[in-house]
């Protein structure tokens, strides 16, 4: 069994992104820049937006923080998100979510200039990544396959089965790992899936997406399958000073065992999903994409 180290093998893709950077500003060209605008003051959205920021300085991108309190009428945010779509010293920007519930998030998110929609939301962006157009990727997914491709696990003719059909998570993974490139057999269960448990004792590469601490356990999972736990709770401890902790949706200690692979939580999908918005910007800042 080995486990998949997505703390060191995000280190090394921000390794590689920073030289790439270092070497766009040698040429002359100017710095990466993304943005991040942040509604509110919720305690989550908060940690992650400083993340981001933090990331950036270490890559050697500029980065901006654009904030509005959380009874910003709409259509200021529209003005602002419209300035940002012209502003040609940019190259990406994000709008941290949740929002507020007076503010309509598609709306927000389908305003957004495809060609800078680095958190890949845009219709357009998810439309031509299913049809395998060079696109923007949502991270989770991104940082999935990623990992995959690094640890150079076998994908072709295996049986992918995905526990969670969302929009940021299991549904957008479901497309890239049936593509051509990957080319898995790949079911997408849910909570309305009949005979779930027998259903993942059939995966080669089992996803667990659902949010649903120690959901899976060692009788779901094929002796030699590929474990991806996506699943972050926080859950008591009294083992931390916070008095929680990050719990993923497989029961690692009994499940780990039967894999040839396994992601830990934390340290797996999660550092790896923080790496990809920074992928993204890069895409961006090199015009990769032609919309
Ligand atoms: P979500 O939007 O709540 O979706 C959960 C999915 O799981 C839904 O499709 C739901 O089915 C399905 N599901 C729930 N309970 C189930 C059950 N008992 N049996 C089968 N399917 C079930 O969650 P999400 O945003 O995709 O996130 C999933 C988990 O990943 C969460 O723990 C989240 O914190 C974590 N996450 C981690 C990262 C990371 O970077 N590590 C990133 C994103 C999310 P229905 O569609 O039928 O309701």
């Amino acid at each position: 069994m080995q486990i998949i180290d997505g703390k060191e093998t995000a280190r090394k893709i921000k390794e590689e992104i920073g030289a790439e950077v270092e070497s766009i500003v040698t040429t002359g060209l100017r710095r990466p820049h993304l943005a991040a605008v942040l509604v509110g003051h919720d305690g989550g959205s908060e940690t992650y937006v400083a993340y981001k920021i933090k990331d950036c300085g270490e890559v050697g991108f500029r980065s901006s923080l654009i904030r509005f309190e959380d009874d910003v009428a709409q259509d200021t945010l529209f003005e602002k998100i419209d300035e940002l779509n012209r502003d040609p010293e940019l190259d990406g920007f994000i709008v941290q979510l949740p929002l507020p519930d007076h503010i309509n998030e598609q709306t927000v998110i389908e305003s957004i200039d495809p060609s800078k929609d680095v958190d890949g939301f845009h219709p357009v962006n998810v439309g031509r990544t299913v049809i395998g157009l060079p696109s923007f990727v949502s991270a989770t997914p991104y940082g999935i396959v990623e990992l995959i491709k690094r640890y150079r696990i076998e994908t072709e003719g295996k049986h992918c089965v995905i526990v969670g059909r969302s929009n940021i998570v299991g549904r957008p993974l479901s497309i890239l790992m049936s593509q051509k490139s990957v080319n898995a057999t790949v079911t997408v269960a849910h909570s309305r899936t009949r005979d779930l448990e027998e259903l993942c004792a059939t995966a080669d590469i089992l996803v667990a997406a659902l949010g649903s601490p120690g959901f899976v356990k060692a009788h779901m999972v094929k002796e030699g399958a590929v474990v991806i736990d996506v699943g972050t709770t926080r859950v008591p401890s009294s083992e931390t000073k916070s008095g929680f902790r990050l719990m993923g949706d497989v029961l690692f200690d009994e499940v780990a065992p039967k894999c040839s692979f396994i992601t830990p939580v934390p340290g797996g999908v999660g550092p790896m999903t923080r790496v990809a918005l920074l992928s993204n910007t890069l895409k961006a800042a090199r015009k990769n994409i032609r919309y």
